[in-house]
């Protein structure tokens, strides 16, 4: 159901919750070693349940470096945008964090009916975030493939990435095979007349 809202909030209808994928790659290898969902509840933002979560955080006691990837359904509002940033400066350097990545398919009140106040504090909040580093992101075709191969079916999309363009080159080389004989078949028949 998770991944269901982040694809379809904002389609035809606005979830009151915030849902986030969070992805932790090995920068060395790019596997995945670690991935969890959090959903806000009960006044307790998603993203702060990731930031206090234990298991997050081990991902960053050693010193191997990794990318961290997070898709939800909203962009951080401007109170979760200051914890992330703090969190991203306090650990870049110290736990060797390559990439922050947040990618996201609605971006959380900043522009419509919401109060000026709150929209001018939202966009600040995605401001800081650019500036600190952050890498911030709409969805994209690629991006929905990796989410749903990694959560809805535990696959590496990479791998069946690497297998479509192995399977690709292969039905070419039999196309060209095929047309090929096609050809011979049609002279020789030109010749025969
Ligand atoms: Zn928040």
């Amino acid at each position: 159901m998770a991944c269901k809202e982040i694809l379809t909030t904002g389609l035809h209808w606005w979830p009151k919750r915030t849902v986030l994928c969070s992805f932790v790659h090995a920068k060395q290898n790019q596997n995945l070693i670690f991935q969890q969902i959090y959903q806000s509840e009960a006044g307790r933002h998603a993203e702060l349940q990731m930031l206090k979560d234990r298991d997050f955080l081990s991902n960053f006691k050693d010193k191997n470096a990794v990318d961290i990837i997070l898709v939800m359904n909203y962009s951080p509002c401007y109170f979760c945008a200051d914890e992330l940033n703090y969190f991203y400066k306090k650990y870049r350097s110290a736990y060797s964090i390559n990439s922050f990545n947040i990618r996201f398919s609605q971006l959380y009140k900043t522009y419509g009916s919401p109060p000026k106040e709150v929209k001018e504090k939202n966009i600040k909040g995605l401001k800081d975030m650019h500036l600190a580093g952050i890498i911030l992101e709409t969805m994209t075709d690629e991006y929905w493939f990796d989410l749903f191969s990694w959560t809805v079916f535990g696959v590496n999309p990479d791998h069946c990435r690497n297998r479509d363009n192995a399977m690709k080159t292969k039905l070419n080389t039999l196309k060209a095979v095929k047309a090929e004989t096609a050809k011979d078949t049609a002279s020789k028949a030109k010749e025969e007349k």
